[in-house]
């Protein structure tokens, strides 16, 4: 059974529950203990406790701890992606990858441990000398999707402890295995107990109590956004700081200037590797009548090549949806999409089996095509392997469309054009621009997050996490 950790301790919860593997339904994969209302307080109370010696830690302490855990992520990545596609249904290349960036970030903010900037400036007053610092915000709530079980928490626990803050730790409840493989190396780097603190379980008991302890100085969270407005809510009303990043519904624009090559690899990464689970995943493709039908026909001869199947069984391109619930959210749009009027390309069927006969939450990747800006399959988020082309007479409409949403994540662009390219990136209403690649791909040492119902305050990852995990302090001094 594995455990939550509260205060240095491996704790016992008040439920138990497993985890299944969605590329074979068959195969339970491990046993967690779900935590109690009670024990989310205590975690929050061994954070508050802890606090005071660790925003006073060196920053070499800070540094070793994260260059520890970022070591063993890298030298571990092969098993950890294993668990992590077994669990999540991500192929395992990419599960891979993801562990291997989550050491990454690790790695990177222990230099950042080093590094947390301030500055000395003169006063406008005669013999005064002024100092901005930066100091740890305090005891953070994290709270983390399923989509990225492992990447996700990084990029939040690695700023958190590399600026002096205590965690607590509350992921999804369909990954506890990433989550808490992680949460183990974590409690293995030195740093002393209550730092760093684990609470699985359900977001409106778990979660919820990191919403409303007033310990709590802020949350960062990554989820939907009818959740990401329930933490809002809760932390305006306490006065907490917060941090939001949320969903998508990303457009790639194909200029008839694209290389065809360029804009299909990209159309088909971002649309539906993961399962088009990613928050960044371009399933709006807006594509102008000069090249339209060359780039749907590509697509579809595309499409059909593509192996749906185990996530951890080579040659899978495309690997399970996470859930029942997911699956059966996903299909649905393939039926309002078609009761919309839009024509299915390819795909869009439930598949119960994969090719060797395992039951799994299995669907083909589905393409629609003759869509129009205004149906559901273009304004809400579906969060699968369900992607619609758009017609646009040109480049003009074509920019409008891709900005025509409430959200602002991501936003591509396949082009030829340094004109369209540089228009583009000045005039996309998203936080991160793409041009000639899939909008999913995103590195580990810049911001992250969007604009408009994706994201609110300050940035993730990189440099600019430090608007989020530390407060300014301006000191004056009378020499
Ligand atoms: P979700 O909103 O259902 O859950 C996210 C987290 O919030 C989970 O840990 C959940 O337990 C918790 N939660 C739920 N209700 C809560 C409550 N009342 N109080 C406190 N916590 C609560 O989202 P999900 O289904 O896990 O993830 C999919 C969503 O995440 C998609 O919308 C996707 O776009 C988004 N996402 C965004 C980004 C990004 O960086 N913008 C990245 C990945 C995923």
């Amino acid at each position: 059974m594995k455990l939550n950790l509260i205060a240095g301790a491996w704790t016992e919860g008040v439920r138990a529950y497993q985890n299944i593997n969605p590329s074979d339904t068959r195969d339970t994969i491990g046993d967690y203990t779900v935590a109690s209302r009670a024990q989310a307080e205590e975690a929050v109370a061994a954070a508050a406790a802890a606090y005071p010696a660790w925003s006073l830690s060196t920053p070499q302490q800070r540094f070793d701890a994260l260059d520890f855990i970022g070591s063993e992520i890298i030298a571990r990545k092969a098993e950890l992606g294993d668990l992590l596609a077994r669990e999540e249904g991500k192929t395992l290349p990419e599960a891979v990858g993801e562990v291997a960036r989550a050491g990454a970030i690790f790695k990177f903010f222990a230099g950042e441990a080093l590094r947390p900037g301030g500055e000395m400036m003169p006063s406008v007053r005669p013999g005064v000398g002024v100092e901005i610092t930066r100091e740890p915000l305090g005891v953070i709530g994290l709270i983390t999707p399923w989509n990225f079980p492992i990447a996700i928490p990084a990029w939040k626990i690695a700023p958190a402890l590399a600026y002096g803050n205590c965690v607590v730790f509350k992921p999804a409840e369909v990954v506890p295995g990433s989550a808490w493989a992680l949460s183990d190396i974590i409690s293995r780097s030195g740093i002393p107990a209550g730092v760093f603190n684990l609470v699985m379980g359900r977001g409106s008991e778990v979660g919820a109590v990191l919403l409303e302890d007033p310990r709590i100085a802020g949350i960062s969270f990554t989820g939907s956004v009818p959740t990401g407005q329930k933490v809002a809510q809760a932390c305006v009303s306490r006065g907490a700081k917060f941090q939001l990043e949320m969903g998508g519904k990303n457009p790639f624009v194909v200029l008839d200037d694209a290389d065809l090559n360029v804009a299909v690899g990209a159309a088909i990464n971002s649309g539906f590797f993961s399962t088009g689970q990613r928050c960044t995943a371009s399933s709006r493709l807006i594509v102008t009548e000069g090249i339209h039908d060359r780039f749907v026909e590509a697509m579809v001869a595309k499409l059909k090549t593509l192996k749906v199947g185990d996530a951890r069984t080579a040659g899978t391109d495309i690997g399970p949806v996470v859930d029942d619930r997911q699956l059966a959210q996903d299909l649905e749009y393939v039926g309002i999409a078609q009761s919309e009027g839009a024509k299915l390309a390819w795909g869009g069927a439930a598949m119960p089996t994969n090719a060797e006969g395992a039951p799994g939450y299995y669907m083909q990747p589905a393409l629609f095509t003759e869509t129009a800006a205004a149906m559901r399959i273009n304004t809400e988020e579906v969060f699968g392997p369900v992607v619609s082309v758009i017609r646009a007479k040109g480049y003009d409409e074509a920019l409008h469309l891709a900005n025509d949403t409430p959200f602002g994540l991501a936003s591509g662009i396949a082009t030829t054009s340094l004109k369209h390219a540089t228009h583009f990136k000045r005039h996309a209403q998203a936080g991160m621009v793409m041009v000639n690649l899939p909008t999913a791909g995103v590195d580990y040492h810049v911001p992250f997050g969007g604009r408009k119902s994706s994201s609110y305050g300050p940035r993730e990852q990189g440099r600019y996490a430090a608007e989020f995990y530390t407060v300014v302090k301006t000191a004056y001094t009378q020499a």
